[in-house]
Parts: structure tokens; C-alpha cells; sequence
């Protein structure tokens, strides 16, 4: 066994490291603040590479496996903008992994400028009334002739509605099968196509420099070539996205259970009370050393989840349990580093309120903590 990375995996995971803490970490305070997401950063996250890591080099990315792709992020500090990284969609599609139909050019199945950068896209696969359970959407396409129809609403999208957003992948009921379940068909919906509009949604809690939107689809015609694979494929699809998904999300909650045990580990060593560094008291001091442990075993978990992916063996059980795991690690992690900090870890100043803030998402987004633990208690035979 060998839990080393390999000289390339390092040298990626260093030069990220180096990245956020020279360009992410000095604004995301205030990103976070003004509730921006920031097309600049995105552009240079662009630039070094980071959105075409598991893209194919055939669509113009780098082709590296999940865990040279994911252990950088177990060190981001000031872990802000914009969170989700490279959104999933864009990166499938682009991967071609889910192309588009032969009608459509293999150019067009690229999201052009999604790997250096230039472009977003967002996945819309939540609705307002379906949530975790995603089998419930009522959004409905509808044969015309050569195109579609589209119509209904998603909820909570990502990377959706900023000015880098080029569109979105849409999961839509396209007819029933034959056991009598909804038929669902991804669609390819660029921004511009009459009928189709994204709201900003403004005052989240946390994650604010990320962007999400709400998407309205009136009467909305794309051609049929905008079928991501074919027809009734959706449900397939989205799944698979979320398996992949859920891999980033682990990622972002190991990420920032190190950024918060990083903070709370400093100062502990330098805040004095009693005439000691506060981290020589023991309730401080057993509080770093469970977070150092799980932190441990998260990356454990989440490496093991990359390398099974990477292997091309099952990991959708492993996914779930290091999604589940990393996120709830870091709301441990963070709420250890907030008491560690006492009242200055209630103040903006002082990142652990951030961290505290934004881990809330992660026990929500890409599926529940309890669907997690519902989809895990499947694999193991309850
Ligand atoms: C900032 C942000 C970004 C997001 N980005 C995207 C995106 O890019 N694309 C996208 O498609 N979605 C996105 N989402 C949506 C996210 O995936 C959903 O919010 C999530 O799946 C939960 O759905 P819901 O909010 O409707 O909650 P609900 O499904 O209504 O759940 C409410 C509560 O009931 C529980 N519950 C539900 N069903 C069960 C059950 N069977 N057993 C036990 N408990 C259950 C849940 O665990 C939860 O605690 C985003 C959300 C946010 C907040």
C-alpha cells in the first residue's frame, strides 16, 4: 500500500496551495462580504489549469486522475470563491462523457471556454418541489417536430446566472416507461433561447461569493441534437453526476476542516489566559486532537472513494460515505475552532465564522446528509 501522492499529484497540490493563498485568500473576506462571485478569479482559476483537471485531453484538458484532482483542495484556506469548482455538467459534457446526439458537431459537445476559464455552466436538476427527491420533477419537454419544448422550474442552481454563465443542462420529463415511471431526458439549454430566464438568488448564509439561481423555462424550444445522450437517458445521467459530485463536495468539507483546524490550532498556540497558551489546557488541546484524527480518517475515506474511481471500480457507496463523512467532519472541525476562538470566533474578522457558515451547505447540497445515509444503508443491504 502506498498513501503517497506521485511527484505530479504533489506539484499540482502544491501549486494550488500556492494559488489560493496569493489570489483567493486576500479577498475572499470581502467576496464573502459583498456577496460577489468573482469572474477575474474564476478567469485565472482558468488560466492555471484548474477547470479542465479531469477533462479529457481531447477536449483540451488535462486528463488527471480524481485524487491528483481533489487532494489539492484539502488544504484550500480562505476556501470561498467560487466553491464549486469546475461545475460538473459543464465538465461532463465537455469530457464527453455525456455527448450530445450524432446530429450535433463533436465541437459543439465541448462548453466552449469552460476549460480555460472564459465560461460556466450550470446543472439544474432541483426543483421547488423536488428536492432529494429528484424522481419528482415536473419540469416537462415535449416533442415539435425537430425541437423540444421546455417548460417549468429549477431551483438553487449553480453557476447559472453570471455573466460567464454560457447555459445549463436541464433535466426535464420527456413521457412515462413502460413500468409506468417518469421518462427524463437531459437538455442542453443555452443562455438567449427565448422563453428561458435565471434569477439570481441573493442572502444565502454562506457560500455567498458562489453564484445560484432560479430558472424559469416558458415555452423554451431547443433542437433535438440539444439531447445530452438520448432520449430517457436523464435520470441515468444525473446520477452519475452526482456520484462524481459528491467525490468535489467530501473534497470541499475535508478542505475546510483543515482550514479551520489550521486557524484554531495557530491561535490556540498564541492566545494566552492564565498565563499559558490556551492550547496547553487540555478541553482546547482534546479538541485538537480529535479534529487532527478525523481529519485524518476523512482523508483516508475520500482518497480511498478517488482511487476507486480511479481504478474504474465501484465507489458510489464510497462517495457517499466520504460525502457524508467530510461534511459532517467539517461542521465538527468548525465548531471546535469557533469555541476555540472564543468571542473574536463570532467576529467577521476572523475566518472560523466563515468556515462555520459555509459547511452548512455541505450537509445539504448534492444530496442530504440523510439521503447519504439513506443510499449507504441500500449498499450494505438494509
Ligand atoms: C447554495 C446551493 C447550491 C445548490 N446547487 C445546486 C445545483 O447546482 N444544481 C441542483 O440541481 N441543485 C442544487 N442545489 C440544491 C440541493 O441539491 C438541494 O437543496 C438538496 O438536494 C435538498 O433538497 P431540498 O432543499 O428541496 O430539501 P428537501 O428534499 O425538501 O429536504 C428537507 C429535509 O427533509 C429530509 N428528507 C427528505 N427526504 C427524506 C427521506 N426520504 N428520508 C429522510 N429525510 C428526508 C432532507 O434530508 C432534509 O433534511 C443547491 C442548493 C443550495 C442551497
Amino acid at each position: 500500500m502506498d498513501f503517497d501522492l506521485t511527484r505530479e499529484q504533489e506539484m499540482i497540490r502544491k501549486e494550488v496551495r500556492r494559488f489560493a493563498q496569493s489570489e483567493i485568500a486576500p479577498v475572499a473576506v470581502d467576496l464573502d462580504e459583498r456577496e460577489e462571485f468573482s469572474v477575474a478569479l474564476t478567469r485565472k482559476m482558468g488560466e492555471i489549469g484548474l477547470f479542465g483537471m479531469f477533462v479529457s485531453e481531447a477536449y483540451e484538458g488535462q486528463g488527471l486522475d480524481y485524487i491528483a484532482t481533489l487532494s489539492p483542495w484539502r488544504r484550500w484556506p480562505g476556501w470561498t470563491a467560487p466553491r464549486r469548482p469546475p461545475s460538473p455538467p459543464a465538465i461532463r459534457l465537455a469530457s464527453g462523457r455525456f455527448t450530445t446526439s450524432a446530429a450535433r458537431p463533436k465541437s459543439a459537445n465541448t462548453c466552449p471556454g469552460c476549460v480555460p476559464g472564459q465560461a460556466i455552466w450550470g446543472f439544474g436538476l432541483t426543483e421547488p418541489t423536488a428536492g432529494s427527491d429528484a424522481g419528482g420533477s415536473k419540469t416537462t419537454a415535449m416533442r415539435d417536430g425537430s425541437h423540444w419544448v421546455i417548460n417549468g422550474s429549477k431551483i438553487f442552481i449553480t453557476n447559472a446566472a453570471s455573466e460567464m454563465t454560457l447555459g445549463v443542462t436541464v433535466q426535464a420529463v420527456t413521457g412515462s416507461r413502460p413500468n409506468g415511471k417518469p421518462e427524463y431526458t437531459c437538455f442542453i439549454v443555452e443562455n438567449g433561447t427565448r422563453g428561458f430566464k435565471a434569477v439570481p438568488m441573493k442572502k444565502k448564509m454562506m457560500w455567498r461569493a458562489s453564484n445560484t439561481a432560479e430558472l424559469y423555462f416558458d415555452d423554451v424550444r431547443v433542437p433535438a441534437e440539444n439531447i445530452l445522450g438520448r432520449p430517457g437517458d436523464g435520470f441515468h445521467q444525473m446520477l452519475k453526476t452526482l456520484d462524481g459530485g459528491r467525490l468535489s463536495i467530501a473534497a470541499m468539507g475535508l478542505g475546510g476542516a483543515q482550514g479551520a483546524y489550521d486557524a484554531a490550532l495557530s491561535y490556540a498556540r498564541k492566545r494566552e489566559q492564565f498565563g499559558q497558551p490556551i492550547s496547553k489546557f487540555q478541553a482546547v488541546a482534546f479538541k485538537l486532537a480529535d479534529s487532527a484524527m478525523e481529519i485524518e480518517c476523512g482523508r483516508n475515506l475520500l482518497y480511498k472513494a478517488c482511487w476507486l474511481r480511479d481504478q474504474k471500480r465501484s465507489f458510489e457507496k464510497e462517495a457517499a460515505m466520504a460525502k457524508l463523512y467530510c461534511s459532517e467532519l467539517m461542521g465538527r472541525v468548525a465548531n471546535h475552532a469557533v469555541q476555540i476562538h472564543g468571542g473574536y470566533g463570532l467576529m467577521k474578522e476572523y475566518n472560523v465564522e466563515r468556515f462555520y457558515r459555509d459547511q452548512k451547505l455541505l450537509d445539504i447540497g448534492e444530496g442530504t446528509s440523510e439521503v447519504q445515509r439513506i443510499v449507504i444503508s441500500r449498499y450494505i443491504g438494509c
